[in-house]
């Protein structure tokens, strides 16, 4: 890796870890089977949403038996503020249906198994290793993807293309924690519409503001 490259993400690193030292997972959950429905649940949806609606959805159902064996329009019903109900209630109990069946209720704790799960894919995958077990990848959601992009840390538009250049310039006990600090610096500072760059701490090192 270029000397210039490291120096700029060392540079990235330090900043959001003195901006947001205590970054993580704003998804409720108990354990990795509640963080599995809640990521489900999450995508096209707020995170403050999800934690509203799995409130009630986990007092209701507790295990993988209890959403394999889920009333499916009960289900939708609870679940319909979170958008695309339809396919998440399905994707859900058909989930907890494959967990018991391949593996005995457990959360597999590495990719391949993760994907093998109906409604996980690479991103939601991610989040289960990152935040449960041991990383083996960056969730790229769209802050992760815009704010990469806009640093120059990636060329990329393909969330697993901006996976795969982030892993190689991050240190792998960075991999983490940096999705949630980036996510809370795109909320926060590196907004889509109104990037706040004048204030920003980044702004003498990125691409986008530089112009280029
Ligand atoms: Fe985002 Fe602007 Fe900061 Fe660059 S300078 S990271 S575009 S807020």
């Amino acid at each position: 890796m270029q000397q210039s490259v490291i120096s700029k993400v060392k540079f990235i690193l330090d900043y959001l870890d003195k901006k947001y030292p205590d970054a993580k997972c704003s998804l409720r959950h108990d354990n990795p089977f509640q963080l599995l429905i809640a990521t489900i649940l999450s995508a096209q949806c707020t995170d403050a949403r999800v934690n509203i609606v799995t409130e009630k959805l986990f007092e209701r159902y507790k295990t993988p038996q209890d959403f394999a064996a889920a009333d499916i329009k009960e289900l939708k019903n609870i679940i319909k503020p979170t958008g695309f109900f339809n396919n998440k209630a399905i994707n859900i109990k058909n989930m907890a249906i494959k967990l018991i069946e391949n593996y005995n209720g457990n959360i597999p704790q590495n990719m391949q198994e993760l994907l093998s799960l109906p409604g996980v894919g690479r991103k939601t995958a991610n989040v289960i290793l990152g935040n449960c077990f041991a990383p083996e990848g960056i969730v790229v959601d769209t802050h992760v993807k815009r704010v990469s992009k806009r640093l120059g840390l990636t060329n990329n538009d393909n969330p697993d293309k901006i996976e795969s250049d982030l892993v190689k310039i991050i240190p792998k006990e960075k991999w983490n924690i940096f999705s949630h600090q980036v996510i809370l610096f795109g909320r926060e500072i590196c907004a889509s519409r109104k990037p706040k760059c004048d204030v920003c701490g980044l702004n003498t090192i990125c691409s986008y503001y530089k112009g280029y």
